[in-house]
């Protein structure tokens, strides 16, 4: 469970939501882990198998090498936040259909919001979809864009990369680009006014 009150609440909030079919195969909901604090947010899909019985966000092979890309810059997942587009999870491990990803988005704005993160990095499709609409992920990877004062980096899903050897290269250069954006984040945070955008 989180420290902060606010995001204990909206954890009790997921854990009891009906709002989808995805509702009806869970063993428990995954909201998301890290703390309040964290200045780099890592947004995911959806729940697998492990993830579901334990009610924690990436613990399976996936979440694993996310753990070495984290590890290769330094950074670990105690001090970023990690959440998924959808909290439930799809039934075989099925893409999130249209309505699951829209029933879930209140609470990721909620978690964005709270967390407020310099950076974001989204893992994957579906949480790309937000932000580049109309592209395809390998056309804009690793190319950060601001948005809404911080800046949001497109990357291939985790386990994308396990599954095609070719793009593992490809995640591990688009992780080593984190510590200069998060660097170039808080300075813009920092420069005056004038000099921003
Ligand atoms: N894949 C995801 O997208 N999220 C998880 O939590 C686990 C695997």
């Amino acid at each position: 469970m989180p420290e902060d009150s606010a995001l204990i609440e909206l954890y009790e909030e997921i854990s009891d939501c009906p709002n989808c079919e995805l509702a009806r195969w869970r063993t428990q909901t995954v909201p998301g882990s890290g703390p309040v604090s964290a200045e780099i947010m890592l947004i995911g899909e959806a729940p697998g198998a492990r993830e579901d019985e334990q009610g924690l966000p990436f613990i399976g092979p996936a979440g694993k090498f996310l753990d070495e890309l984290l590890a290769s810059v330094n950074l670990s997942r105690e001090t970023v936040y990690i959440a998924n587009v959808v909290k439930c999870r799809p039934p075989d491990n099925r893409d999130p259909h249209p309505d699951e990803i829209a029933a879930c988005q209140p609470f990721l704005d909620r978690q964005i919001e709270l967390i407020d993160p310099k950076l974001i990095v989204t893992l994957g499709r579906f949480s790309m979809a937000r932000w580049f609409s109309g592209t395809t992920i390998s056309r804009v990877h690793g190319q950060p864009k601001q948005v809404d004062g911080r800046y949001v980096i497109p990357m291939y899903h985790p386990a994308a990369a396990l599954h095609r050897g070719s793009l593992r290269a490809e995640i591990m250069a688009d992780f080593a680009q984190l510590p200069e954006l998060l660097e170039r984040a808080l300075g813009d945070q920092s420069a005056p006014q004038s000099q921003l955008g």
